[in-house]
């Protein structure tokens, strides 16, 4: 059940202690791929996720509103990208699990869609759980699946949007997209990545080519996405709290 479309006595009769939470960014994705890729995925698989776990399970899990905007002044030069610093996602994100939890939705995963969350998720997901708020965990979709290399507006989310989405990719753009876009994320030396901004490796915005993969091979991401998901959910609601 998607809390937004609930009332609060649904809510409150639902007896559920199980949310998701999706959590994406608003940034450029190359020329042929829709700014809001990263949490049109995330949504996509919290919903679906939730729905499969909720057939098997003797209550629903509760699907939370997306969190739109994320980590991502690296992209910062390209047009339409929005950001938050750090700092505010963190509390931004934690105190939203801490409104969850109050309501007795004290399992939560947070379903990321976007690699600058990572880091600050696993702190503020650490944090709620030691501070016995809640019990929870952030799912990064391309984590769980075995994609190739997850590049960026690359082969991976474009397929993906291809199947979830077609009419947002424009396949026109997709060689541009690639010619002057970069093979790989950054500029390392010696494990050390010496830049910060995406601009300064790629002048298209994308990492890898878009041209490769199809909707056939986002259907398998989506699938094999929310099934993890699902299996997740289930680990979550019965494994015994860490505290
Ligand atoms: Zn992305």
């Amino acid at each position: 059940m998607h809390l937004a479309e609930s009332s609060w006595t649904d809510i409150r009769d639902a007896d559920a202690d199980l949310a998701v939470l999706p959590v994406g960014s608003t940034e450029q994705h190359g020329p042929h791929a829709p700014l809001g890729v990263d949490f049109m995925t995330a949504e996509a698989i919290a919903e679906e996720g939730a729905k499969r776990y909720s057939e098997e399970a003797p209550n629903e899990a509760v699907v939370a509103p997306t969190i739109p905007v994320g980590i991502a002044e690296e992209h910062r030069d390209f047009e339409g990208t929005l950001w938050v610093s750090e700092d505010t996602f963190r509390s931004y994100v934690r105190e939203t699990i801490e409104s969850l939890a109050h309501h007795g939705l004290d399992r939560v995963v947070v379903v990321n869609g976007h690699g600058g969350n990572v880091d600050a998720l696993r702190e503020l997901c650490g944090r709620v759980t030691r501070d016995e708020t809640a019990y929870a965990v952030p799912f990064t979709w391309f984590d769980a699946v075995a994609t190739e290399e997850m590049g960026h507006g690359g082969p991976a989310e474009t397929s993906f949007m291809r199947y979830l989405r077609p009419e947002l990719v424009h396949e026109d753009r997709t060689e541009a997209a690639a010619e002057d876009g970069a093979d790989s994320w950054g500029e390392w030396l010696h494990g050390t990545n010496l830049t910060y901004d995406s601009a300064e490796f790629t002048d298209s915005g994308a990492v890898g080519d878009p041209r490769n993969g199809d909707a056939e091979l986002g259907e398998e991401l989506f699938e094999e996405s929310a099934d993890a998901l699902a299996d997740l959910l289930d680990a979550v609601e019965t494994r015994a709290r860490p505290n």
